[in-house]
């Protein structure tokens, strides 16, 4: 077991990505502290961990509102008495449209969401962590945290603020023993692609060395290194996990 004994607060837990980690992190030992705004899944999570020996609790917050990230702060330390890793994974895809035509609106809420939710979480996090003398952060970007998409400005933007804010806060705090790094998935087969048409997921297939997209457990095998001990020299860093995308 490689987080026994660890304290997890996942953000976006209750679908996708969020889902698999929590469900994987409990496996591995840890005591996971779930948040989304989609309570009912979350809950139904909570009790799927529970039925298989697992501790787990579930909070309904929006990282988009830095209150919500304070108090999932402060009721997780509550219910299971630290914080030892975060994964601030809550996010959403955004509208595909040029930049010349992209809703205002929709810019917003993609950018308070996907980079400004990474930015809430970790301001209460770390304060937490420092109390411990360590902890692990992981941001989840994306591979477009690190190159451009067409369409989807918002989403590209938010990603590449995300890599550029978990350096910096690894410069931070490295020496203060907690490690912050960001991930960056290539396309998982998650709800999150359910707004992308037939045609362009298709040719996403074709764009991905390996031949096929990800499945979200495989992304949150690369979480489970990263929050561990084994990952004790690892931080500052951008984790592509992208069935060769990136190397094109
Ligand atoms: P998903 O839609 O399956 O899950 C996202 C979860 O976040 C949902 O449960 C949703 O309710 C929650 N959420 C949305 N807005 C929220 C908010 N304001 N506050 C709290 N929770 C909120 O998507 P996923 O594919 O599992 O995505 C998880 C993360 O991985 C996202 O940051 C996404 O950008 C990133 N990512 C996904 C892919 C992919 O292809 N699926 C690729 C790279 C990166």
């Amino acid at each position: 077991m490689e987080l026994k004994g660890k304290v997890a607060l996942i953000t976006g837990a209750a679908s996708g990505i969020g889902e698999s980690t929590a469900l994987l992190f409990a496996k591995e030992g840890a005591k996971v502290f779930l948040t989304d705004i989609n309570e009912k899944d979350g809950k139904a999570l909570v009790e799927k961990i529970e039925a298989s020996g697992g501790e787990a609790a579930f909070l309904k917050a929006d990282t988009s509102q830095p209150e919500d990230s304070e108090k999932s702060v402060a009721e997780a330390i509550k219910k299971f008495g630290k914080l030892d890793i975060a994964v601030n994974n809550a996010g959403i895809g955004g509208p595909q449209k040029p930049v010349g035509e992209y809703e205002i609106d929709a810019w917003d809420k993609v950018i308070s969401i996907n980079l400004s939710g990474v930015f809430y979480g970790m301001r209460y996090q770390i304060p937490a962590m420092l109390k411990n003398g360590s902890g692990s952060i992981i941001n989840v970007a994306s591979i477009l945290g690190s190159v451009g998409f067409a369409n989807s400005a918002a989403y590209v933007a938010a990603k590449h603020g995300v890599v550029g804010l978990t350096k910096s806060a690894a410069l931070e705090y490295s020496a203060k023993g907690i490690r912050v790094n960001s991930v960056g998935p290539a396309f998982i087969k998650t709800p999150l692609l359910k707004g992308l048409d037939e045609e362009l997921l298709s040719q996403l297939v074709n764009v991905h060395p390996i031949g096929r997209l990800g499945g979200a457990d495989e992304v949150a095998q690369l979480f489970v290194w990263l929050a561990s001990e084994r990952a004790s020299f690892a931080t500052g860093a951008y984790y592509p996990i992208d069935g060769g995308y990136l190397a094109q």
